[in-house]
């Protein structure tokens, strides 16, 4: 009978130096006893920084210190390489090769003093190029064999360099065909996550933290029983542990839940993970790599029974744009051309909301988006501003959404009333409430200034029931 399947992938602080890598060796080693394994690595905790750091560097034209930044990456991961080695006795040593294409790219940028998406993709990849030879290697050192795939040539994406989407019906054969040989060999094929490539070959990524993503896909593609994520914490949390100390695990999520809580904020998983997940129906198991005992968080398509909010997210760095005027009651199609606007320029809404008077339009979109996405809505309502339908497009930043996330938010009554007496009891005004969001869900954007103190006024709410 075939064993079953899963998919372990390793956050970038499970992967932070060698003892951590070996640990994430010895948990690949125990699954590899009772299941299939194949295993997604991250980048070793903060060199995906560096990269994008050094690239910043190459631009302003500063390749001294970009070149600094690239020796030590190597000084990292051959330290790392070299400690593997002496705890296994393995033959572990560190291929510095990929570091000559690096530091060939920094020079280009560097040369040009012009960075494109394209190559901003490229020098990020070498993080993940660089851990998962190391993972493999510490595995079979320690005695299971293991082989480093590069995901390149497995994964193909649309041309979105930063945010690339896969294309399954493209890729998914190609997960099959390399990796099951591998798999019924007894090999763990340890993949680079994050990374992939375009139709054309040109590498791509799937947008920061995108590690979870791949590992979701490759279990979509294999069939896995389950995609286990390894990280830092000990599963989903009611709230970010660094904003509310005392969060507490949930561990049961619904996928739905899961989708809402990564949308709106919970840095746990990457949200594009969840689709792959739920169109396979396969469950994700996030772990703490550093208490691999503990039960973790089990999402599925089953929840948790329960009324009322089960957990607290927010998402920073927005910014918030208003179109205002009597006039616009008058205009057709005045919510389509907006997001007609934002959808030509790329930009994402993240949340929208029309006012029943039709008086006014609110949009947040990423602050780093706010002065094009502005100056592309004033030109698209250039005519209503001289007519004076339409005021004008103003715009604040930095702004937050917060959010409240829970099935059992659906038919119950009341939950919206309690969750903005809180808030407003924590002296927070609410600037903008999302229309049409999903019943297990309520959003609401306030000033970045008050972020932390809604979070924790909203988590102790609904902690006290
Ligand atoms: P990894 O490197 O393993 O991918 P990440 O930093 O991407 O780890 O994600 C784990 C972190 O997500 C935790 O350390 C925690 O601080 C943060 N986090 C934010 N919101 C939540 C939440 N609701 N539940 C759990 N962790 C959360
Ligand atoms: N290394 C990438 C990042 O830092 C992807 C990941 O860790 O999931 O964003
Ligand atoms: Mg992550």
């Amino acid at each position: 009978m075939r064993r079953k399947l899963a998919v372990h992938k390793f956050g970038g602080t499970s992967l932070g130096d060698a003892e951590r890598i070996l640990r994430a060796a010895s948990l690949l080693a125990a699954a590899s006893r009772t299941e299939s394994v194949v295993a997604v690595a991250s980048a070793m905790g903060g060199v995906t920084d560096t990269l994008l750091g050094a690239a910043h560097d190459a631009e302003r034209g500063r390749l001294a210190q970009a070149k600094r930044a690239v020796e030590a990456l190597r000084e990292r991961h051959a330290t790392a390489a070299s400690e593997i080695a002496r705890a296994t006795g393995g033959d572990v040593s560190f291929d510095g090769k990929p570091l000559a294409e690096l530091t060939t790219a920094l020079s280009g940028v560097a040369l040009l003093r012009e960075r494109t998406p394209r190559v901003t993709d490229l020098i990020a990849s070498f993080g993940e190029r660089l851990s998962a030879p190391l993972l493999a290697a510490a595995l079979s050192a320690k005695g299971t064999p293991a082989q480093a795939v590069d995901a390149r040539t497995l994964l193909v994406t649309d041309e979105k360099h930063g945010a690339a989407t896969c294309e399954r019906k493209r890729s998914d054969p190609r997960v099959r065909r390399k990796l099951l040989p591998l798999v019924e060999q007894g090999v763990v094929p340890v993949v680079t996550g994050f990374i992939a490539r375009s139709p054309q070959g040109e590498t791509t990524t799937l947008g920061r933290s995108g590690s979870d993503t791949t590992a979701a896909l490759l279990g979509a593609a294999l069939g896995a029983a389950r995609v286990v994520i390894w990280t830092d914490v000990d599963g989903v949390l009611s709230a970010d542990p660094r904003i509310v100390p005392d969060a507490r695990l949930l561990t049961k999520v619904s996928y739905r839940e899961a989708a809402e809580m990564t949308y709106f904020g919970a840095k746990v998983l990457h949200f594009p993970a969840v689709l792959p997940a739920i169109a396979a129906g396969i469950p994700l198991v996030i772990k703490n790599s550093f208490a691999a005992g503990r039960p973790g968080t089990t999402i599925s398509a089953r929840g948790e029974a329960g009324k009322g909010v089960r957990a607290v997210t927010a998402v920073p760095g927005m910014c918030l744009i208003s179109l205002d005027g009597k006039g616009m009651m008058g205009i057709p199609g005045i919510a389509a051309r907006v997001f007609g606007t934002t959808a030509r320029l790329g930009v994402s809404v993240v949340m929208f909301s029309q006012a029943s008077s039709e008086q006014n339009i609110a949009l947040l979109v990423p602050e780093a988006d706010r002065r094009r996405t502005v100056e592309a809505l004033e030109h698209e309502f250039r005519f209503e501003r001289l007519t004076g339908a339409i005021d004008g497009v103003a715009a604040r930043s930095p702004i937050a959404i917060v959010a409240a996330v829970g099935d059992g938010m659906r038919g119950t009554v009341g939950i919206a009333s309690k969750v903005f007496d809180a808030v407003a009891r924590a002296g927070v005004n609410v600037e903008v409430i999302a229309q049409g969001s999903s019943e297990c869900n309520i959003s609401f954007a306030v000033e970045e200034k008050d972020r932390v103190a809604a979070v924790r006024a909203l988590h102790a709410a609904l902690s006290a029931g």
